[in-house]
């Protein structure tokens, strides 16, 4: 390098970025152009855009950059945006995710709604896990889902946008692939009319894109992780694919495709098993009780049924 500093390839100022695949480099506004035009592409696929869009906002870095993304896109989407967090109560964690999910949307002037598990549910995530003997991202991914999907109904929700990021993509597919489990290729997001659309804005902006993003916004802060963060499989998915992506740049963009291919080319041919209602909570869902009364061990399954029309 000797000491000289590369440039942007668009107007010569000093570069943040190395577009490895194309050779690019990017000063931090051009970065920023470059994530939000791919989002705004992404989101014209929707059109007509609906009046609200709920963000999955956990006030990670993720969700962050996505909302700010969202926020500077303000003028060329018609939408009004809602941050939708929420707090499964994981003590000496959350509070802080939480208070920095606050503090983003006062910084960004956008809507902030968060529902807490022990609000829905009666018990917060510790206290559930205290009687599960199930992994505990296996039990928080279903009461959180359910938990969003309850915040988007409640506010006219139903478009959520989520985080996720090409370098997710990609170690998905791949654990699925380990895994042989062809099903959740094919399955997609599970949707009926009542459950708000889901779509990943980010699907084709690297993590690293994401997070220089939110670091550039002056919006990034070194979170504590999760006490529960176990995926050790995507932990391993994750080195190894960061490895082969720098010797073969463009690999992990590649592999985020596959999925969406695969699926766009069955479209109509794979039947999706049809939902069926809870009999106990009313929720759409897989089977006669959903997977979030029978966690919730029968007794305290959850009744919302002022939500139930
Ligand atoms: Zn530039
Ligand atoms: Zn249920």
């Amino acid at each position: 390098m000797e000491g000289k500093r590369p440039v942007c390839s668009h107007c010569q100022s000093r570069a943040v970025y190395l577009d490895r695949e194309s050779g690019a480099h990017l000063c931090s506004r051009h970065l920023k152009e470059s994530v939000e035009s791919r989002v705004l592409s992404r989101l014209m696929q929707e059109e007509p855009l609906p009046e609200i869009i709920g963000v999955a906002f956990s006030g990670g870095k993720d969700s962050t950059a996505l909302l700010a993304v969202l926020a500077s896109l303000k003028e060329r989407i018609p939408s009004r945006l809602i941050a939708l967090t929420v707090d499964e109560g994981i003590s000496g964690y959350r509070e802080d995710t939480i208070r920095h999910a606050k503090d983003v949307c006062t910084r960004l002037n956008v809507e902030h709604r968060i529902i807490s598990f022990t609000r829905l549910y009666g018990r917060s995530l510790d206290e559930i896990l205290k009687s599960s003997n199930r992994k505990a991202c296996t039990v928080c991914g279903i009461l959180r889902r359910r938990a969003l999907e309850v915040l988007a109904e409640e506010e006219g929700v139903h478009l959520i946008v989520t985080g996720h990021n090409q370098d997710d993509h990609a170690q998905t597919t791949l654990m699925n692939a380990f895994s042989a489990d062809i099903k959740k290729v094919f399955a997609g997001s599970g949707s009926t009319s009542r459950f708000a659309r889901r779509i990943k804005p980010f699907a084709a902006v690297s993590e690293r894109e994401v997070t220089l993003y939110a670091i550039v916004s002056d919006l990034f802060m070194d979170l504590p992780e999760c006490p529960y963060a176990g995926e050790a499989l995507r932990g391993e998915v994750r080195r190894l694919l960061n490895r082969f992506e720098q010797e073969h740049p463009g690999s992990m963009r590649n592999l985020a495709r596959v999925e969406e291919n695969i699926r766009a080319r069955l479209h109509n041919k794979v039947k999706k098993t049809p939902m069926e209602t809870c009999k106990v909570c009313g929720w759409p869902g897989s089977g006669d009780v959903c997977q979030v009364c029978l966690l919730l061990n029968e007794n305290v399954a959850i009744t919302r049924t002022d939500l139930q029309t």
